[in-house]
């Protein structure tokens, strides 16, 4: 998501950049291209004319002109504007006293409320709430079953100390379509067992259609009124750009929803849907959906999407993810293990771990600063991580302590056991002692020279490592790689 805007964006701002002085046709001429990015990321065009006369309003108002830096002060108005134009958002969802909070979930068909509803389930249970789950889709008992398989999931996998329950009545479905207020039962019935179970949030996952039409949105209105949800969430599938738009606008006219919750923004699609909804229809996104996974969901942040939409990356949320899948502890031990010089590569199998969970390489390295243009066709190797992992399995607990001892006959068994090349063993081999050979040097320094030796390390790592992470230096297969070819090695180089 973003990709190609970013890098259009990223062009005309550098267009702006470098010169001594711009005129105000300069700025015009920036915002223009900017104008044609955003209508090809499928931003709506009322939305697009209107923030690019703004920016260039700010930019005259702040006598971009005359700045000594025209082209930074310029990508300054235009953040400013992506983050009014997104926000602001109130990503609370309010608990009442006594419960169960009401939250009902509603959407077209495939935006992604039933796979939503297994993520707020998560997200509450993390933080200690009880929640029960609804059925109100009764359009096929199919959809009664996936939620409930969903649901079990979340409370069977997610981790915190929430309870989670499921309420289905999957014979209703029998029901549906011939007699009205068949869903509201439902739900008056989830409510009812809520309340006994003590349970503090009751979420709803109702009926879509392929399109908006009345007799959907009297059936959620009826489910409205009935219920009085406290809260409600209307969910958009990032991938159907104006279309999405649009029927979000139509929802929000006879819903009033509280917020969105935009799905699949993991997809390549161009992001005009995140970057016109809350304009259109005047409802805010609170959350993103990341994933298909009951744990791919994130708050909403203008601030953190404008900043990568202009190449400064994302670095926050990267850190947020990574604080989730390595407790500080362990981020501290391993940062004092290099600064000894005592990494070792059962460590350092710890932290590619902890970073893979974090989600597929080329979502984490996108979100690093200038590392979105770089990916777009990189063709990002998983399996070369996969393999180094192998080999590194297939030592034993002294080898991984200490890397020294691996000789060549060391090296012939690795590679029998994972089914790597005895070159890619060595190799992995003589970069890992290269990379602790460094860290020792560097443990013996000063703190002048130490930085002096972080600032080598990081230009020798483009990437300069993965922020959150105790200063891990990125992988340290550098230089050659376990393949050959230049491009190979490019690819690798990248990957960092
Ligand atoms: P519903 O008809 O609105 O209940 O939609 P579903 O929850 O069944 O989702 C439709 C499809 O979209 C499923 O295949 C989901 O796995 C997928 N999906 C939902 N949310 C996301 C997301 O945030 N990212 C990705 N990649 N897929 C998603
Ligand atoms: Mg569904």
């Amino acid at each position: 998501m973003f990709e190609r805007l970013s890098e259009s964006i990223g062009s005309a701002m550098r267009s702006l950049t470098g010169r001594g002085r711009i005129s105000e046709s300069n700025v015009r001429e920036a915002m223009a291209e900017v104008r044609t990015a955003l209508l090809e990321a499928d931003v709506n065009l009322e939305v697009v004319d209107r923030f690019c006369e703004d920016c260039v309003q700010d930019a005259l108002g702040r006598e971009v002109t005359k700045s000594l830096e025209p082209g930074q002060e310029m990508v300054g108005v235009v953040h400013d504007r992506l983050v009014s134009l997104m926000g602001p958002v109130d990503r609370h969802i309010a608990l009442v006293e006594p419960g169960p909070t009401v939250v009902m979930l509603c959407g077209l068909q495939g935006s992604g409320k039933t796979t939503t509803c297994g993520k707020l389930a998560a997200w509450f249970k993390k933080r200690g709430q009880s929640v029960m789950v609804a059925a109100a889709d009764l359009q096929r008992p199919a959809a009664v079953e996936q939620l409930q398989t969903v649901i079990e999931g979340v409370a069977r996998e997610a981790t915190g100390p929430g309870r989670v329950a499921f309420h289905g009545e999957p014979d209703k479905c029998a029901e549906y379509g011939k007699a009205v207020g068949v869903a509201v039962g439902v739900c008056q019935r989830a409510l009812a067992q809520a309340r006994a179970g003590k349970f503090d949030v009751l979420v709803l996952d109702t009926a879509g259609r392929l399109h908006v039409n009345d007799e959907l949105m009297r059936e959620l209105e009826s489910i409205d009124r009935a219920l009085e949800p406290h809260s409600i969430l209307l969910v958009v599938d990032a991938m159907t750009g104006q279309d999405a738009v649009q029927s979000a606008r139509a929802f929000h006219a006879r819903m009033n929803v509280d917020g969105i919750v935009l799905s699949k923004f993991d997809s390549d699609s161009r992001g005009g849907a995140a970057l016109s909804v809350k304009t259109v229809t005047g409802a805010p996104i609170k959350f993103v959906g990341t994933g298909e996974r009951f744990d791919a969901l994130e708050e909403f942040h203008p601030e953190r999407v404008a900043g990568r939409i202009l190449g400064m990356g994302d670095v926050v949320s990267l850190v947020e993810r990574a604080k989730s899948e390595v407790s500080e502890a362990e981020a501290e031990e391993a940062a004092e293990k290099m600064a000894k010089g005592q990494f070792t590569l059962q460590d350092f199998l710890k932290q590619m771990r902890a970073i893979r969970r974090m989600g597929p390489m080329k979502q984490i390295l996108g979100m690093l600063p200038g590392m979105g243009g770089m990916l777009k066709d990189a063709d990002i190797d998983e399996k070369q991580i996969d393999r180094m992992e192998a080999i590194i399995l297939s030592m034993t607990p002294k080898e991984r302590d200490r890397v020294g001892i691996i000789d060549r006959s060391r090296q012939k068994r690795i590679a029998a056991g994972s089914g790597a090349k005895l070159d890619d063993v060595s190799r992995l081999v003589k970069q890992f002692e290269m990379m602790q050979r460094m860290m020792q040097q560097m443990s013996g320094m000063g703190a002048l020279g130490k930085m002096k030796a972080m600032k080598e390390l990081s230009r020798a790592m483009p990437a300069g490592g993965m922020p959150g992470m105790g200063g891990m230096p990125g992988f340290p297969m550098r230089g050659s790689t376990m393949t050959e070819s230049p491009k190979a090695r490019f690819k690798q180089r990248k990957k960092r």
